[in-house]
């Protein structure tokens, strides 16, 4: 198809090829013209600088990734029925992907993932969690959670947009309920037949960490017996499997005291006593993992390392590789011959391999033999499109300590 050349976003020549590979990403070095009557977050035509139509999407002059691609159709009208599509799309997958049985918290959506851009949607029990990442999807939101409650069913849509993203969109954080009702304070999900409170709408940080369901499992088979170390805790979901795989004890670290208090409120609901089988420890991790070098009644059989995304730019790289390597020494030195260390990173600008490279310098300077049991990665409702590699942002090694 021919653009109307008036109102197609024109590519300069030579950038069309990840256009044609379904990259769903324009950056400003490859666009030559942007018509002048096209407003943010408006949908338009991606065309050829010789005007062959070859995408529409939507455009946001302010952010460095100046149009998000949606569809590789020229023709297919991008309306109510478009978006509804997707949704389903997005929807069946979940509904087919296997090991979800007894899990009432997944990720529903997961953006460019799900062709989908700039649009996380995760489901907590009857009610859904809407993050809008982008201009584009900002001014559709309201529609978008419509639909979502008429296809799952579900009570209400909540708006947590808090993330530092969405200041390179020229927007600022935003939450609130976009449809139906507000959820309870507090309400309950289960995975893999544990039970965990989650709080949607207020706290530091909310919801629950769903890309880690399956390293839950992975970790936990090799907790049984052992004194376990969960640095990074956040509100013990890991330390819940620990248990219920027959873990001796369990030590939480994690530097806000509020999760450590619904940490001890998950374990009660599972049946567990925080007082006697864990010991949870408010405070920064690195500093308290330094000071426990000195002492030798704190090893471990077991560390389990989760922290957050330490490199969110590309200028913050180095300073993120430092840090998990200060970490990951760190652990390395407190595990008891045989241990294992259960580590994982999720910035995306750090890939397998580097952080593989990491931990391997972590260990050598440890002066320890660490061998790669397993590899771990995010769970199959947090997929990645083959066409963006940039959406693998979990990854983990479960490694033993030889000596
Ligand atoms: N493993 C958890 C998720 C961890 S999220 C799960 O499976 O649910 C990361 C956590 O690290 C947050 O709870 C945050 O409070 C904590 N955190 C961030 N920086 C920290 C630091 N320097 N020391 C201790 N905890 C930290």
């Amino acid at each position: 198809m021919i653009a109307s050349e008036t109102h197609a976003i024109v590519l300069k020549p030579g950038r069309e090829k990840p256009v044609r590979q379904r990259h769903p990403w324009l950056f400003s070095g490859a666009i030559r013209r942007i018509p002048d009557e096209l407003e943010n977050g408006e949908i338009a035509q991606v065309a050829t600088h010789d005007g062959v139509v070859l995408a529409q999407g939507y455009l946001n002059r302010q952010s460095q990734i100046q149009v998000r691609l949606l569809s590789w159709d020229p023709q297919e009208p991008i309306d109510d029925a478009f978006w509804r599509r997707r949704l389903e799309v997005s929807l069946a997958l979940r509904a087919a992907l296997p090991d979800l049985a007894g899990c009432t918290a997944l990720r529903l959506v997961n953006a460019e993932n799900d062709y989908l851009p700039g649009l996380t949607v995760d489901r907590y029990g009857d009610y859904l969690v809407l993050q809008a990442g982008t201009l584009g999807i900002d001014r559709r939101k309201v529609r978008l959670a419509e639909m979502l409650l008429e296809l799952t069913g579900c009570r209400g849509v909540v708006e947590r947009s808090d993330m530092a993203a969405r200041r390179q969109e020229g927007l600022s954080p935003a939450s609130g309920i976009l449809a139906g009702e507000a959820p309870p304070p507090r309400i309950e999900i289960t995975e893999s037949g544990a039970r965990f409170y989650v709080d949607l709408l207020a706290g530091q940080k909310t919801g629950f960490y769903a890309d880690q369901r399956q390293n839950r499992q992975r970790v936990a088979a090799y907790c049984g017996g052992r004194q376990v170390l969960n640095a990074f805790s956040y509100t013990g979901a890991f330390a819940v499997f620990a248990l219920h795989s027959g873990a001796a004890h369990v030590t939480n670290l994690d530097s806000s005291v509020d999760v450590l208090t619904a940490a001890e409120a998950n374990l009660r609901l599972n049946g567990f006593d925080p007082d006697s089988q864990t010991e949870n420890i408010a405070g920064d991790i690195f500093t308290i993992l330094r000071d426990w070098q000195h002492q030798p009644e704190r090893r471990y059989d077991l560390v389990i390392l989760d922290p957050p995304k330490f490199a969110t730019s590309q200028s913050t790289v180095e300073r993120a590789l430092r840090g998990y390597k200060d970490i990951n020494r760190l652990a390395i030195q407190l595990l008891r011959p045989g241990g294992i260390l259960a580590t994982f990173s999720c910035s995306g600008l750090v890939g397998p391999g580097l952080f593989q490279k990491v931990v391997f310098s972590a260990a050598a300077d440890a002066g320890r033999d660490l061998q790669i049991l397993e590899r771990l990665t995010q769970s199959a409702d947090h997929p990645v499109a083959l066409s963006f590699p940039e959406g693998e942002y979990l990854k983990g090694l479960l490694c033993r300590a030889t000596k």
